[in-house]
């Protein structure tokens, strides 16, 4: 079934279904409700693909990968790729609603990330793969004629892209972008409390020329439902994933079986790091997007914050000022800068986290409840929190809680805190603050984690590797490291 209308523009009433092979399909498994986080209502029922779907979505791109899209000159990919990037620009206000309605976030958040993202990736990826080099080598031969090695990348194949729903377009295109680039298929699972702007995208899909197959996407869950059956689907040649650890390891040991690859991009309990010579106005600011942003639903979210002895006092009073300043409301308003968490399973699990804090003894800075937010009683919104006192070993301090919140504890000097920092099983993110650039280099240099900020938070260059260290994650993406994943190297040797 082929429809303009009912893709998931976000329209009350409207279905979104799977697209598969260049066409929108209703699914064989269950119609399930999708809610607007800001009011609790359902504002759209997706359709869930059941196993025969996932089946045929994956022989679609099998079959894709031998057509005109397997043949292609990477030019004529890449030319196609921007037009993709142009198509949701074109349709960008489409985007914006439907991502909106999909998670609540804010306006300002959604057509200032969210949006510009999604189209900028492709770009990205095409300039990337535009100027993507391989290694050559002349080899002596016993008879002196000699050798020439040159490898060649090529696609790896059928990629099943598995996305959460923080921010659904710019994390999916983050996957989808390169893996087409490199001449791959995908099929796309998206979260199931956010699959609009995934079957949104089908349309501009179709519109920018790309072949039926490349890029298919099914709706649904993860166990026993559109997630697993892709992710032990025989024909998928690597699965890309972002989202909690625990589903991580899940995903490890379907793709054993055939052995297939992973990229797994996952959970951090993130330390944010503020030194006695810190600039204290750029460091209050910074450190409040990174613990605030997207209602502290960002894998590089700040959750810990260690702050030297000497600013702590001046340091929590200016945060928490901060924390105070965010303004709730209709996320369509362009003044609301703090929208609701993205459902009310995940409300509850945060609003645990603030009753486990008040019950352990922690000092309440700020929040630690709800929102009255006129006109949105039924939403999932919840106070920015603030706490200290707590020890490190308290589930406050060592779980990813995913909300508007972060625990601060004081430390005395460098060694200290870069153990304190250290001690965590994840290691995505850190932000280090302070104006002396030898300590910058030398902590930044010794957390265990991806990526490591100086005097900032969210700097993002596309083109550089991002992923996890421990538990946060296997491999890294962005710029030529994506290629790492998405294509094999082929070595050629040719006796002269
Ligand atoms: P989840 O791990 O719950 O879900 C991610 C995706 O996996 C969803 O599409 C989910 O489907 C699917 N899924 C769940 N179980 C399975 C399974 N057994 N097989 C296949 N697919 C499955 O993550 P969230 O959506 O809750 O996202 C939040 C998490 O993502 C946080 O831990 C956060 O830190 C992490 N994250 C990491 C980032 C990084 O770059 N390191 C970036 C952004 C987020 P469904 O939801 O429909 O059940």
């Amino acid at each position: 079934m082929t429809s303009n209308k009912s893709t998931g523009a976000g329209a009350a009433g409207t279905e979104i279904l799977n697209f598969i092979g260049g066409e929108y399909r209703k699914g064989g498994g269950r119609l399930f409700e999708n809610y607007y986080p800001a009011t609790g209502q359902v504002h759209a029922h997706v359709h869930e693909a059941s196993r025969e779907d996932v089946d045929l979505a994956v022989g679609a791109a099998k079959q894709a990968l031998k057509g005109p899209w397997g043949r292609m000159s990477v030019a004529e990919r890449l030319t196609i790729l921007r037009k993709v990037a142009d198509g949701i620009q074109a349709r960008f206000d489409e985007f914006l609603r439907a991502e909106i309605m999909d998670t609540g976030k804010p306006r300002s958040i959604a057509s200032h990330i969210d949006i510009p993202r999604g189209g900028a990736n492709f770009n990205v990826f095409a300039d990337q793969i535009a100027s993507l080099s391989t290694e050559a080598f002349q080899s002596a031969t016993p008879d002196g004629a000699g050798a020439i090695n040159y490898a060649i990348r090529v696609p790896r194949g059928v990629i099943a892209v598995i996305c959460p729903w923080n921010l659904p377009l710019l994390l999916m295109t983050w996957k989808v972008a390169p893996a087409m680039a490199a001449g791959n298929t995908v099929v796309v699972k998206p979260s199931e409390e956010t699959p609009a702007t995934a079957a949104l995208l089908g349309e501009v899909m179709n519109a920018a020329g790309v072949p039926a197959g490349v890029y298919n996407v099914v709706h649904g869950f993860g166990a026993d439902s559109a997630g697993e059956f892709l992710t032990s689907h025989p024909d998928v040649d690597g699965i890309t994933f972002t989202g909690e650890t625990s589903t991580g390891e899940a995903i490890m040991r379907a793709a054993s079986n055939g052995v297939r690859p992973v990229s797994l991009e996952l959970g951090g309990k993130n330390a944010g790091i503020i030194f006695n010579d810190a600039d204290l106005a750029k460091a209050i600011e910074g450190t409040g997007r990174s613990c605030f942003a997207n209602t502290g639903q960002v894998c590089l979210a700040t959750e810990r914050l260690y702050v030297q002895r000497g600013i702590f006092e001046e340091f929590c009073a200016k945060l928490t000022a901060q924390a105070k300043s965010y303004r709730f409301g209709d996320p369509f308003n362009p003044e609301v800068t703090m929208g609701p968490l993205v459902s009310d399973i995940h409300r509850q699990k945060v609003l645990g986290f603030y009753e486990k804090a008040k019950a352990e003894g922690a000092t309440i800075l700020c929040g630690g409840g709800t929102p009255d937010v006129a006109g949105f009683e039924n939403g999932y919104f919840v106070e920015p929190t603030l706490w200290t006192g707590l020890p490190q070993t308290s589930e406050i301090v060592t779980n990813e809680i995913f909300g508007p919140c972060a625990h601060i504890s004081v430390f005395d000097d460098e060694e200290e805190v870069v153990g304190l920092a250290n001690n965590s099983p994840y290691g995505l993110a850190t932000a280090v603050w302070t104006e002396n650039l030898s300590r910058a280099h030398r902590v930044a240099s010794q957390i265990d984690v991806g990526i490591a900020w100086v005097n900032s938070w969210f700097l993002r260059d596309l083109r550089t590797p991002f992923g996890g260290s421990k538990k946060s994650g296997i491999g890294r993406e962005g710029g030529n490291h994506s290629f790492e994943f998405y294509t094999e190297l082929r070595n050629i040797c040719i006796k002269l």
